[in-house]
């Protein structure tokens, strides 16, 4: 792929957009913080002889703010441990207008993205205006420029370390290398969290108030987040349960074991020495492209989004062995528990150390736009295999999205998807007329079979998407779940 550099403009974006998510994780204490408060203040206005029947919720609250501490210290040692690919601590101002000013304050040039409506990444649904920053920054392309085609792996096995492709290296600086990263690596036994929320006793936060060797961590740090940003941090760590918890694994089950039943049919005698080609967009956390690369393929996951990314990044590279770190992912929420007991309950991960796991040589995550990066020659009839799990709702243009899996497969190129059509961009709440194309199952078909795919398997699998096993409602999906095969050219 073809060397591409940012524009200032586009690199100033890109700043922005990352201060913006790093800020988003650490306002996560205060944030939480403020929802406890909110329930010592209801239960104060309670009845005396009521306070006496539930005297035992003010040491659920202590019990809580334990919980956030612990969470918060995961989310400190995961930023601790982010190598941001931009110089941070570079003065940026965009004003509102979307141009950039340069120090003295004159305009360089205009033109800005300014699309997109937020989106919750764990449910999948538009969620509320509330995002007031300008926001479509997430979707900005930050591995453009560098080669993601896995026959130039730079994921170095010895270090098991995964390349987390244009991430980690500074774009500025392309010299910058996988073992600058390792060096950033915390150890695991500096910032080990027990399970025990009693045992909180940490140096990265105060009271939740951050204090951070980074400088860049210091200067993203702003008051006012939007909640929808907090949101997404929450939508995180129930990911994190998802693909790196013992509790995910039903929904694993659920979702990846059939794709990766459907990869080992279809690709029953693989070779070793030159394993087929996998990618993986819209991969998360990760996990679905870390099997898929354990079952013998050359695996890529492709994700844009950079709260998904420090996490993975953090998952994959830095994590030392399996269950090293303990959070509460189900605090957040009073609604639909059993128990305090259920709701207060310690989760831990990763189920498997993912350098142990037995990876296939060239495994990497390529931060980027999907159709940014993908839609290029080089990519073209390129891949054996693509897997959409949960993403191709995620489109503004979903004809788009099939047209490119099409074409960067190879002829004869299997297309495995698993998801629902709960279109990111339906009923959009932003002011901007963004496109979004909502086709019915039929109609996503149809477009598929018209860019030279014919259907191989066709099932419907009931699953959820992060949901709490434990609570009382369960969102489930009947998602589609096909194998389509691109037509050899005649
Ligand atoms: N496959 C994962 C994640 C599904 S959620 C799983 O099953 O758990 C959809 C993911 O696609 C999100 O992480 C989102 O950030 C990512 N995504 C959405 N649009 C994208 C795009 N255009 N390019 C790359 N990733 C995208």
């Amino acid at each position: 792929m073809g060397e591409r550099r940012y524009s200032k403009l586009e690199e100033a974006l890109e700043i922005k957009s990352l201060r913006r998510i790093i800020n988003a994780y650490l306002n996560y204490p205060d944030a939480a913080e403020a929802d406890v408060r909110r329930y010592e203040r209801s239960f104060k206005k309670l009845l005396p002889a009521d306070k006496a029947l539930l005297s035992h919720l003010p040491s659920k609250f202590r019990r809580l703010r334990q919980c956030i501490s612990l969470n918060t210290q995961f989310i400190i040692s995961m930023l601790q441990a982010f190598e941001p690919p931009f110089d941070m601590s570079q003065d940026i101002d965009i004003d509102e207008h979307g141009n950039l000013k340069n120090v003295s304050g004159d305009h360089l040039h205009t033109e800005v993205s300014s699309s997109s409506q937020e989106r919750d990444i764990c449910t999948g649904q538009p969620v509320s205006a509330t995002g007031s920053i300008v926001s479509g920054l997430e979707s900005s392309n930050f591995c453009s420029g560098n080669d993601v085609t896995p026959s130039s792996q730079k994921s170095s096995n010895e270090k098991k370390e995964i390349n987390m492709e244009n991430l980690c290296n500074s774009v500025a600086d392309k010299s910058s290398t996988s073992e600058h990263h390792t060096e950033s690596c915390i150890s695991g036994d500096d910032v080990n969290v027990t399970g025990d929320p009693a045992s909180c006793c940490h140096d990265s936060t105060d009271n939740g108030n951050v204090t951070s060797p980074h400088d860049w961590m210091d200067r993203s740090l702003e008051l006012n987040v939007p909640l929808v940003d907090v949101d997404k941090v929450r939508c995180i760590i129930r990911n994190i349960v998802r693909d790196w918890a013992a509790e995910g694994q039903k929904e694993r089950d659920q979702c990846y074991k059939p794709i990766l039943t459907e990869l080992n049919r279809i690709f029953p005698g693989r070779s070793k020495e030159r394993p087929p080609c996998c990618l993986v967009p819209g991969a998360g956390l990760g996990r679905l492209a870390l099997e898929i690369s354990c079952l013998g393929f050359i695996c890529q996951g492709n994700e844009f989004s950079y709260y998904m990314m420090i996490c993975s990044n953090f998952i994959l590279n830095h994590i030392q062995v399996a269950n090293e770190w303990t959070i509460y992912p189900w605090i957040h929420s009073n609604c639909n528990t059993l128990s305090d007991r259920d709701q207060l309950r310690p989760v831990s991960f990763p189920d498997i150390h993912a350098a142990s796991a037995g990876i296939t040589e060239g495994f990497s995550m390529c931060g980027g736009d999907f159709v940014e990066v993908y839609n290029d020659e080089s990519q073209e009839a390129f891949w054996d295999a693509v897997v959409t799990c949960f993403f191709l709702d995620t489109a503004h243009n979903i004809v788009e999205y099939i047209e490119i899996i099409s074409k960067i497969l190879k002829s004869g190129g299997v297309w495995i998807n698993l998801g629902p059509l709960l279109y990111h961009f339906a009923d959009s709440y932003s002011p901007d007329d963004e496109m979004s194309i909502e086709l019915s199952l039929e109609d996503v078909k149809k477009v598929a079979f018209h860019y030279g795919f014919e259907l191989e398997m066709e099932k419907i699998i009931e699953t959820t998407y992060t949901a709490n096993p434990r609570s009382m409602m369960q969102n489930r999906y009947f998602a589609a779940f096909w194998t389509m095969k691109k037509k050899p050219v005649t």
